[in-house]
C-alpha cells in the first residue's frame, strides 16, 4: 500500500485593531482599495515598522493553545522577493526564530486519538493583492491593478509535521485548526475570505519506502478544497508513479473552475530568498510574566469544550462534538439545556431540526435562535402527550418565526393530541365496518393486520390521535 504523506502551511490574518507595524485598521476585507495603507506599510523609504505588542500576545496564545514552546527571545527577517503586491520588496517574518516552536494538536478519529505535531508558529506581514481585470489570472487580462490595502495585516504562520496520512485528515486538521483560532478569538477563521489560508504539501511513499517528490498546492480557498485538491495531488502523484514517471518537485495551484491543480513553478528554494535579520527592529523579548498572564487567561479550547459537555450534559461524544465545532451554536446550546433540563433532547433538536433549517435556509443561529423558554414548553407538550413528536417537528418552523408560543401554535391549529377514548374508538369502529375481512384474519392470529387497523386510525383522525392509546384500543377491540 503506498502511503500518502501531507504536511500543511497554514497562514492566519488576526483580528487585531491595526496592521503588524503601522497604524492603519487591519480588518480591510470589504474597503476600498487603498484606503487603509501608509507610509509604513507601503514601503516608503526612510519609514520605520514599530511592532504592535496585540500581534505578540495573539502569537503566544495560538502557540499554548497548540502545545508549542513560547521561545523568549524571537528573531524577525526579511524574506525578499519581488511582486506588485509587495512594495517593500520583502516581507517581515520570522525564518530563523520563531515565536513559537515544537507543538501538537490532537485529531480525534474515532476511538483513535491521532497527534498532529506542529513545527513552529511565526509571526508575518500579509501582502497586498493583486486583481486582474476580466479573468483571475494576468494571462489574458486586459490590465491588472494592485490593492495595497493588505499589505501589513498581522498573519501568524503555522507549519506542522508532515504528519497528516489523508485528504480527508487535511480537512479534518484545518477544521480544527479554525475552531481552535476562533475559540481563542485571535482569527476569525473564514477560509472563504481569506482569513485562514492553507498550502499543502503532499508526498507519497510507496510500498518499499521510497518517496516521490514533495508537491506544493497553493490557492487552496476553502474546508472542502482542501480535501478535493489533495485528492486531485494523490490521484495524480500515484499515476505517475504507477507508470513509471518522475513526479516533479514544483508548486500548483488549485484551480476552483476547473477542479484541477495547475502547475505555476519549479519549486524555489529556501536560499532563493536571501533572508537575513530585519535591521530596523530589535530582537522580540517576551517575559515570563507574559507568558504566564496569557496562559492563565486562556479561554476554553474546542477539546476542553467537548470533554466539559459529555461531563457536565451527559452527552455523547459526537453530540458534545457537532455542538462544540461552532461557539455560537454551544453557546445557544447550554442556554436551552439550562433552561430546558433536557441536555439530550436539546442536542437532539439542536443538531436536528435547528441545524437542518439552517442549512436549508443558510442561515446563521442567531437568526433560527428559538426562544429556550419555547423549547421547554415543546418539550413539556411532548412529554405530556399533548402532541406527538411528528407535530412537534410539523410545528418547529413556526416557533422559528418566534411569533407564537409552541402552545399557541398547537391551539390555534388544532393540532393537540387526541387521547380521548371515545374519538379513537369510534374511529376503530368504522376501520373494522369497512373491513370485515381483515378483522377476521386478526382473529385468526394474524397479528400483522393491527398496523393497518392503528394507520386507519392515524389517517381518520390526521395523525393527532395517540398513537400508544389506538395501539391498546385497537388489541382490545380486535379481539372482540
Ligand atoms: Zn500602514
Ligand atoms: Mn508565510
Amino acid at each position: 500500500m503506498n502511503k500518502t504523506v501531507i504536511g500543511l502551511e497554514i497562514h492566519a490574518q488576526l483580528r487585531t485593531d491595526t496592521k503588524a507595524f503601522c497604524t492603519c485598521r487591519a480588518d480591510v476585507f470589504d474597503l476600498e482599495p487603498n484606503t487603509a495603507i501608509c507610509p509604513v506599510c507601503t514601503g516608503q523609504p526612510g519609514t520605520l515598522p514599530v511592532l504592535n505588542k496585540k500581534v505578540v500576545e495573539f502569537a503566544i496564545m495560538a502557540g499554548l493553545a497548540m502545545n508549542c514552546t513560547i521561545n523568549k527571545r524571537s528573531v524577525f527577517d526579511r524574506k525578499n522577493y519581488f511582486y506588485p503586491d509587495l512594495p517593500k520588496g520583502y516581507q517581515i517574518t520570522q525564518y530563523f526564530f520563531p515565536i513559537a516552536e515544537n507543538g501538537y494538536l490532537y485529531l480525534e478519529d474515532g476511538d483513535e486519538k491521532r497527534k498532529i505535531r506542529i513545527r513552529r508558529i511565526h509571526i508575518e506581514e500579509d501582502a497586498g493583492k493583486m486583481i486582474h481585470q476580466g479573468t483571475d489570472s494576468i494571462t489574458g487580462s486586459s490590465g491588472s491593478y494592485v490593492d495595497l490595502n493588505r499589505c501589513g495585516v498581522p498573519l501568524i504562520e503555522i507549519v506542522t509535521e508532515p504528519d497528516l496520512r489523508s485528504p480527508a485528515e487535511a480537512r479534518v486538521f484545518m477544521e480544527l485548526l479554525r475552531d481552535t483560532v476562533r475559540a481563542l478569538g485571535v482569527c476569525s477563521g473564514d477560509m472563504e475570505k481569506g482569513a485562514l489560508r492553507c498550502d499543502a504539501n503532499i508526498s507519497i511513499v510507496d510500498e518499499a519506502g521510497r518517496s516521490s517528490n514533495r508537491v506544493e498546492v497553493k490557492n487552496i480557498n476553502s474546508f472542502k478544497f482542501v480535501e478535493k485538491a489533495l485528492e486531485f495531488e494523490q490521484e495524480r502523484i500515484s499515476r505517475t508513479l504507477s507508470s513509471g514517471g518522475d513526479v516533479v518537485k514544483e508548486t500548483r495551484s488549485w484551480s476552483f473552475s476547473s477542479k484541477e491543480t495547475i502547475s505555476m513553478r519549479s519549486k524555489e528554494e529556501e536560499n532563493d530568498y536571501r533572508y537575513f535579520p530585519e535591521p530596523d527592529l530589535p530582537k522580540l523579548i517576551v517575559s515570563d510574566d507574559l507568558i504566564k498572564r496569557i496562559a492563565g487567561n486562556l479561554p476554553e479550547l474546542p477539546w476542553e469544550k467537548i470533554e466539559r459537555f459529555i461531563r457536565q450534559y451527559s452527552l455523547p461524544r459526537y453530540d458534545a462534538t457537532v455542538l462544540s465545532s461552532d461557539g455560537n451554536i454551544a453557546s445557544y446550546f447550554e442556554e436551552v439545556a439550562q433552561t430546558t433540563h433536557k441536555p439530550k433532547e436539546s442536542s437532539n433538536w439542536i443538531m436536528g431540526e435547528l441545524m437542518r433549517l439552517m442549512n436549508e435556509k443558510e442561515l446563521s443561529v442567531e437568526e433560527v435562535k428559538v426562544n429556550p423558554e419555547h423549547f421547554k414548553e415543546l418539550f413539556e407538550l411532548i412529554d405530556e402527550g399533548k402532541i406527538s413528536n411528528k407535530i412537534a417537528k410539523d410545528i418547529f418552523p413556526f416557533i422559528v418565526e418566534g411569533r407564537k408560543s409552541p402552545m399557541e401554535i398547537v391551539k390555534e391549529k388544532g393540532l393537540e393530541q387526541i387521547d380521548d377514548d371515545r374519538v379513537i374508538e369510534d374511529a376503530l369502529r368504522k376501520a373494522m365496518t369497512d373491513n370485515p375481512s381483515a378483522v377476521e384474519q386478526f382473529r385468526d392470529g394474524k397479528e400483522g393486520v393491527l398496523g393497518y387497523f392503528v394507520g386507519a386510525v392515524m389517517k381518520a383522525t390526521r395523525g393527532k390521535a395517540n398513537p400508544m392509546k389506538v395501539n391498546e384500543i385497537a388489541r382490545r377491540m380486535l379481539k372482540g
